[in-house]
């Protein structure tokens, strides 16, 4: 795409956060040779939501574009001195993709999950065996069936009780992983981003969308168009293009471009928290695995220094913590939740310790309804999003921004995406990922994701 602005403009386009996401978007859109200006209210790239992601890799989603842009989105980390070429060059440290296996649990009995048959349409690899024949796991793991989860305080659930049945067979995703510094990556991306000509203005908050119905060239065509943001030091950036990446904030950055009306989808702050305590012996990134287990209501993946890292897959007796406000939200660890994330993980490693004093972190996810983001265009002309990111899209970032900069390119060019969804080729696996499953305007599926797991 060719620079945009047709006189006067301070960018060609703004992307609103510099998270992995955003300065991914940013890295691809000044690839395309526009000129881009991020901004971000915090001092560097990657210190939002990026900053406590568990950046679990992994390609078991309910959707088929979603599985088929979580397998094209590993690649880039596969290939990631090479996509951050300027960060290599310019000796910056890079993050780390660490293999460790997905392993999912299953009954042979029971119908296959549906990412299974997208697996197969897709040609992405998994092999199934029986459970009993898993070798190399020097860890106890007990593989009975315990769910569905319930609470502490509900002592008689038959979850604490003694099992009856097991799971007999393993589902398991040799190419999953997870990346050793989710922040690095993003300022691997805002580097490579700055080194294509992309400027990033940091503790800069946007406090208003500037729009207009005057077009993009200053000439009445009956359209109202984004033609800036205002900052809150009271100065602006005059831009045809602005690019919502605010993560937990993008709600209101939505609200502050009018554009929520038409959206049947959008992200909002829920608040999680994630913990760090000791492995079971055994258990690391040689040894482990990952699971986004459902049966006790938990997801765990090993963590550098003999540890386990355990977060929640939104088990029903759970209740939601939606934030009102994502600038002010309890940060501190809750005992209780930290001694019921524990003893869940407790029931698959019998061996795990439960330590004395909780330690992890408190974030919050820009969670959609149906655990899917948004990719898409909204009904403000120039103004597109890349948000509800769900707690689930740390690994697309690379894909990510290639799909908005094809988004972008496509819909500047005269492309009515909202009638015709893009579908976008990835550059990698050169698999369709159909871009109708991201739209703002998606219908309610009463099949949708309603875990993290997306
Ligand atoms: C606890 C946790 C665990 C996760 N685990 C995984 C996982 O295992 N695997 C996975 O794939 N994904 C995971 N995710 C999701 C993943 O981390 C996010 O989807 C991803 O990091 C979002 O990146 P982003 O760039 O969209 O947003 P962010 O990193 O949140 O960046 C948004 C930026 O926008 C800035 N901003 C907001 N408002 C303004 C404003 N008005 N003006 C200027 N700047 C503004 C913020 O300062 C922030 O830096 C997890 C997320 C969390 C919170």
């Amino acid at each position: 795409m060719n620079s945009h602005s047709d006189g006067g403009a301070d960018a060609d386009a703004v992307v609103i956060g510099a998270g992995v996401i955003g300065s991914s978007v940013a890295y691809e859109l000044a690839g395309r040779g526009l000129r881009v200006t991020v901004v971000d209210k915090l001092p560097a790239a990657g210190y939002g939501s990026t900053s406590s992601s568990s950046a679990v890799v992994r390609f078991h989603y309910s959707t088929e574009a979603s599985v088929a842009m979580s397998w094209e989105g590993l690649h880039y980390w596969l290939d990631w001195d090479n996509h951050v070429a300027a960060a290599t060059v310019s000796h910056e440290s890079l993050a780390e993709y660490v293999p460790v296996p997905v392993v999912m649990f299953l009954d042979s009995a029971e119908p296959r999950p549906s990412y299974v048959r997208h697996f197969d349409t897709l040609g992405i690899p998994y092999e199934l065996r029986p459970a009993s024949e898993v070798d190399g796991w020097p860890m106890t793991v007990d593989l009975h069936r315990f769910g569905p989860p319930a609470r502490l305080d509900d002592a008689d659930n038959p979850f604490w009780g003694e099992p009856a049945l097991a799971f007999d067979q393993v589902l398991i995703m040799d190419q999953a992983g997870y990346v050793s510094d989710p922040q690095l990556a993003a300022q691997n991306l805002a580097t490579a981003a700055t080194a294509s000509g992309a400027r990033f203005r940091y503790q800069t908050e946007v406090v208003a969308i500037e729009r207009s119905d005057r077009g993009p060239s200053g000439h009445g065509d009956g359209r109202v168009r984004v033609t800036g943001v205002r900052l809150a030091d009271g100065t602006g950036i005059e831009t045809p293009i602005v690019v919502n990446v605010a993560g937990p904030h993008s709600l209101r950055i939505n609200q502050l471009a009018d554009v929520t009306d038409d959206m049947a989808r959008r992200g909002r702050p829920l608040r999680r928290e994630v913990y760090i305590g000791p492995a079971p012996a055994g258990y690391d990134n040689t040894t482990g695995f990952m699971v986004g287990d459902l049966d006790i209501g938990v997801y765990y993946r090993p963590e550098r220094g003999d540890n386990i890292l355990v977060g929640s897959t939104e088990p029903e007796c759970d209740e939601l913590e939606w934030v009102e406000d994502p600038d002010s939200f309890d940060e501190t660890l809750t005992e209780d939740e930290f001694q019921l994330s524990m003893m869940r993980t407790a029931r698959r490693f019998p061996d795990l310790g439960i330590p004395h004093s909780k330690r992890g972190l408190v974030a919050l996810y820009d969670a959609s309804e149906d655990w899917t983001p948004l990719y898409d265009k909204s009904s403000l002309d120039g103004f597109y999003m890349a948000c509800g990111s769900s707690g689930n899209q740390f690994k697309n970032a690379g894909i990510a921004g290639h799909v908005m900069a094809e988004l972008i390119t496509a819909v500047e060019a005269g492309h009515d995406h909202d009638t015709e969804p893009l579908v976008v080729t990835g550059p990698h696996t050169g698999l369709a990922i159909d871009l109708a499953t991201f739209s703002r305007r998606r219908p309610v599926d009463p099949d949708a994701a309603n875990t993290v797991l997306g």
